[in-house]
């Protein structure tokens, strides 16, 4: 199944429901990536770039910000020394502002939303973002089928990865009938 979020209330209403979607889909999904392990196509990293772009030219991510409003990207070490660069901090002081270690000894944010979302979903760093908010939801990662994990819990807070998984089963069934 498949929304259309061509209004923000209607994003609005996707992003709503989007917990309890992903829930029911989440069996079939596992299903489905643990096939996709076992047989991986060969052209799936093309057939993810395609959905990717599908999927985000009727998307806008500033009808939606829902990454940015519920979780935290990783800061790298070079994220955070570009980042606290840019507002003339010492290193120390932006870690210890804005972030903390999680239990993966990774940096992020002490708080969601995130600090630097701005209004209209706007984000107030977007040219010196984390490597992780550029590359967010990865749904065009090469070797997609390895990501597995990220994307499972993706798709209970990206729409558009929701979307483009449904696409992704419907369009590699089709494959298999023929
Ligand atoms: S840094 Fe920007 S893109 Fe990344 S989570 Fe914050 S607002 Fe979103
Ligand atoms: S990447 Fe996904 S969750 Fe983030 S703003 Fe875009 S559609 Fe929303």
């Amino acid at each position: 199944m498949y929304f259309c979020q061509q209004t923000k209330s209607h994003m609005q209403d996707f992003i709503n429901e989007l917990p309890k979607l992903a829930k029911d889909a989440e069996k079939e999904n596992l299903k489905f990536f643990a096939k996709l392990k076992k047989r991986t196509p060969k052209n799936l990293d093309y057939i993810m770039q395609e959905l990717h772009e599908e999927e985000f030219e009727k998307t806008d991510c500033l009808d939606c910000g829902n990454c940015c409003k519920t979780t935290s990207p990783i800061f790298t070490n070079a994220d955070i020394a570009r980042i606290s660069k840019h507002f003339k901090m010492k290193e120390y002081q932006f870690i210890s502002q804005f972030l903390f270690f999680d239990e993966d000894n990774h940096h992020v944010l002490q708080t969601a939303p995130c600090h630097f979302l701005g209004a209209d979903n706007e984000c107030m760093i977007y040219d010196i973002r984390p490597k992780a908010c550029r590359e967010y939801p990865h749904t065009n990662r090469k070797k997609f089928h390895k990501i597995s994990e990220i994307t499972m819990n993706n798709i209970s807070i990206c729409p558009a990865t929701y979307n483009i998984m449904e696409k992704l089963k419907s369009v590699l069934e089709e494959k298999a009938k023929r």
